[in-house]
């Protein structure tokens, strides 16, 4: 048996009720094969991709909070410090009914190899909470994030271990829990990313993952030979990566007709309206039925659809196995040339295979994401120079970051003999850097 699957045969055995980690690691694994077998001896004898899938450190904590009621209630929060072989662990809060140890361990194990491919010096790790903000006070989410953040602050630091947003953890959330960092600890520093602007927060950190998979998406289809002015763009989600991916794309000349959030779907042939989105959707938390019912040109439709609707390029931008291989199929047969994943996982397996089989180019979220949490470390560098850097100057370098990822795993594909597979290219791009520096490190 190769040492790939004998590792993954390990997995399977460890973590039987953990299906998002093992298929995070399945992917990962495969991908790498190429590598690893010209290397099986060397890191099989030091336990290489053992050490790599386990995780060096994982805190569950509980988090006791009133409600407005003066109800008590309880929560189960999570930080996995995954891998710190190239910095300081790295990697977003989720705040979501769903969050279990299964899903924050397939988004920290998938962080390492995404902030490896930034280029920066960030190690990976992910956290969260079972905790579900919607229909929550101000005052409610206030005293969960100061409940949360008591626990938490005991093990991070901006040397050690820094956090930021993911889905349902905003502006708002970041604020309160630094807030409360701050107050136990009494220091001021860059410990949590996505701050305010007027408390060390860096310019266009809030556009950044939506406008990088822009970027990404923009130079592989120029790469491909194909402009993206004048295509027409389907879009998940309207959360913060689907909103700012619109209105790039929009900014690019193409045309988004689609938003979606998880009770229901919008089709705008005429184009979505990104200002009346962001007023729905940021400023009065509403549903989509809003946005239609303020735009003659939108259909609302119930549940799941934005797959079926005919485009040129589509961004899963919601959540993990969002689409799937019927998905995969109906994207096809409405000619589909490009999918780029804004979310983490948004794809199935199957359905990034039936893409790669059909000659789709696809890139996977570790890669077409990876502007997030790459402005994220822009921001740890001005809070360290104790500076900020304009809005240009933060979405030039961003634009310049994602414009090597895709180059550094296009060059990768091609060098291991997988030309056009970018999925492998990310893994081993991002691979090769944190095995030579946890090589480098001995066997810690
Ligand atoms: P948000 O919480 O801002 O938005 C998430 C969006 O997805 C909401 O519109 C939500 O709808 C929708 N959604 C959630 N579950 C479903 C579902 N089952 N079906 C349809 N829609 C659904 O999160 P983000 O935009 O920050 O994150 C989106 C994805 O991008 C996640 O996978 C995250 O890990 C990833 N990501 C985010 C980064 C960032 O910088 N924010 C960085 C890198 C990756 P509703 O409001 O109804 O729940």
């Amino acid at each position: 048996m190769s040492y790939v699957d004998e590792v993954y045969q390990y997995l399977e055995e460890k973590n039987a009720s953990q299906p998002e980690f093992l298929q995070a690691a399945k992917e990962v694994l495969e991908s790498l094969k190429l590598v690893i077998d010209a290397h099986e001896d060397e890191y099989r004898k030091s336990a290489l991709l053992e050490r790599l899938v386990t995780p060096e450190r994982q805190i569950l904590f509980r988090v006791p909070w009133m409600d407005d009621s003066g109800q008590v209630r309880v929560n189960n929060g999570f930080r996995i410090q995954f891998n710190s072989a190239i910095g300081p662990y790295k990697g977003g809060l989720r705040f979501h009914p769903s969050v279990n140890l299964s899903i924050i361990k397939f988004l920290g194990l998938e962080q390492i190899f995404k902030n490896s491919l930034t280029g920066l010096p960030i190690g990976g790790g992910k956290g969260g909470a079972d905790f579900d903000p919607h229909g929550k006070s101000d005052a409610e989410v206030m005293r969960f994030c100061q409940s949360f953040m008591t626990e938490l602050c005991k093990y991070i630091g901006p040397n050690e271990d820094v956090p930021a947003g993911d889905i349902g953890v905003g502006g708002r959330e970041i604020g309160y829990m630094y807030g409360q960092y701050k107050r136990i600890t009494g220091r001021y520093e860059g410990v949590l990313t996505g701050k305010g602007l007027t408390f060390g927060g860096s310019l266009a950190r809030t556009e950044a993952t939506g406008y990088g998979l822009l970027y990404l998406t923009n130079e592989m289809l120029k790469c491909n030979g194909i402009d993206l002015a004048g295509k027409t763009v389907v879009i998940s989600g309207s959360g913060n990566v689907a909103i700012y991916a619109t209105q790039k794309a929009q900014q690019l000349g193409a045309k988004v007709v689609t938003s979606c959030d998880s009770t229901g779907w919008i089709y705008d042939p005429e184009g979505i309206d990104v200002a009346l989105l962001k007023e729905v959707k940021e400023v009065k938390r509403a549903r989509l039925t809003e946005y239609a019912a303020k735009r003659s040109s939108a259909q609302y439709h119930e549940g799941k659809g934005v797959w079926s609707v005919k485009c040129d390029v589509a961004l899963p931008c919601a959540t993990q196995n969002e689409l799937d291989l019927e998905d995969a199929k109906m994207l096809v047969n409405n000619g589909v040339k490009a999918v780029c994943e804004g979310a983490n996982m948004p794809t199935t397996y199957e359905a990034t295979k039936y893409f790669q089989d059909n000659k789709v180019l696809f890139v996977g979220g570790k890669a077409a994401n990876a502007g997030g949490v790459a402005t994220s470390a822009l921001e740890m560098s001005q809070n360290s120079e104790r500076l900020a850097w304009t809005f240009e100057e933060v979405d030039q370098k961003l634009q310049n970051i994602m414009v090597n990822i895709f180059h550094n795993l296009d060059d990768a594909a091609k060098e291991y003999g997988c030309a056009g597979n970018y999925v492998a290219g990310a893994n081993i791009a991002g691979f090769l850097k944190v095995a030579a520096a946890m090589k480098a490190q001995g066997i810690v």
